[in-house]
């Protein structure tokens, strides 16, 4: 009935589909108070106030004519405020002509594959990935290049990158902090990303975009920082979303930024706004573009997840799991204690908690938790990892 090359990906991506209905499952048995559920990255944490008072004011504002469709690209308010926001905190010298208002970073990634891939092009993904990018180039006929994952540090490799380009490569795909890892790559690592690139653009005469997804680059700690992707790569898009910054996820509010180093900037720029368009997206939620315009400088409370990534972390640390400190993100992604890390996953079941295997992220061997949820939850569910951990040994 449907596509077979649908029902494929149906397959494919149902792991974190198949824990949610673990889940329901679950829940209905013991009661969602004894399920410790660390599937999904849909933030429990509430819109900062001052989002949720502007989006008040903006629904009693009784003027003519904010519902209507306007320039594909967004409102000019809101990119023009979004061009200001970017060159304070990325170095950058936009103007609101580089900046298209989009249905998420989702929708974003999606306009920009659709304006640059030929068929048979190649992306370049670093594992472990956010499942959706695969399908995402599926989506515009492109191909994924996956590179295995240096689990040490889970940062990209610059020398083994080189080896994966060939001419038919059209971009690389960075997601920064990560999800899974919450690793942040390092301004190091990417400029040594950056001379690879130069030299290959230069050995096949193509250009080669990095594209830089970075809708946690706002949920930071320690002092960390996310590189700017403009000072680094001369063909760089920034794709970004208010889904985890301000918690907004249900709302599809996203942007692209294009850098204006780009050459002839304004020929992709034009198929980003035309991409938007026919996709289906037409434009991005008008009542949110008006919203975020007015609160681009607020952000959920990062102490609440600080504090939530040390509890977790710290007490998976205690019991023996191999683990990297993240500096971003609300994941945690450790290295499992036995091989199969499915059948961890399964283990991790008979104690109530839900957890990802790393093999949905194309990075076997270990398991993701979203730590995006109560605090209460997470420390009910100590005990569980507790008795998780004594059963492996
Ligand atoms: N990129 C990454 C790495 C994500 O984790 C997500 C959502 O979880 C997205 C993109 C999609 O974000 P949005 O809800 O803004 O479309």
């Amino acid at each position: 009935m449907i596509s077979q090359k649908i029902e494929g990906n149906l397959k494919k991506s149902s792991w974190i589909r198949a824990m949610f209905e673990e889940g329901e499952k679950l829940r209905k048995k013991y009661g969602s108070k004894n399920v410790f559920d660390f599937s999904i990255g849909n933030p429990e944490i509430e819109p900062p106030r001052a989002v949720l008072d502007k989006i008040i004011e903006a629904a009693s504002d009784k003027a003519n004519g904010k519902h209507r469709y306007m320039s594909n690209a967004g409102y000019d308010y809101t990119r023009e405020k979004l061009a200001g926001y970017i060159n304070s905190t990325k170095g950058s010298n936009l103007t609101k002509s580089h900046v298209v208002m989009t249905c998420g970073a989702a929708g974003g990634l999606n306009a920009i594959l659709k304006t640059i891939l030929n068929p048979g092009d190649e992306v370049i993904v670093f594992s472990p990935y956010f499942v959706e990018y695969l399908f995402y180039i599926d989506n515009h006929g492109g191909n994924p290049v996956i590179l295995p994952a240096d689990t040490s540090t889970f940062q990209p490799e610059p020398d083994i990158v080189k080896n994966y380009i060939n001419k038919k490569t059209k971009a690389v795909i960075i997601n920064n902090p990560n999800n899974p890892t919450g690793v942040i790559y390092s301004e190091e690592t990417m400029q040594k990303l950056a001379k690879v690139l130069e030299i290959k653009e230069k050995e096949y005469g193509n250009t080669i975009f990095v594209l830089s997804d970075e809708p946690y680059d706002r949920i930071i700690y320690d002092g960390a920082f996310v590189p700017s992707v403009f000072n680094i790569f001369k063909n760089s898009m920034i794709v970004n979303s208010f889904s985890k910054s301000l918690a907004l996820p249900g709302e599809r509010i996203g942007y692209v930024a294009v850098n204006d180093k780009i050459d002839n900037s304004q020929l992709l720029l034009n198929g980003l706004v035309f991409c938007n368009r026919t996709l289906g997206f037409v434009n991005a939620p008008a009542f949110m573009q008006r919203i975020v315009a007015d609160t681009l400088h607020e952000a959920v409370d990062i102490e609440s997840y600080r504090e939530k990534r040390n509890i977790l972390y710290n007490h998976l640390v205690g019991l023996g799991f191999d683990c990297i400190k993240p500096k971003g993100a609300f994941y945690l992604f450790p290295k499992t204690p036995m091989e199969d890390d499915i059948l961890f996953c399964k283990r991790a079941q008979e104690y109530n908690l839900l957890l990802v295997p790393g093999k949905g992220f194309g990075c076997p061997g270990h398991v993701r938790l979203a730590y995006c949820i109560s605090m209460e939850t997470i420390k009910n569910s100590l005990p569980a990892f507790e008795k998780l951990a004594k059963a492996l040994r």
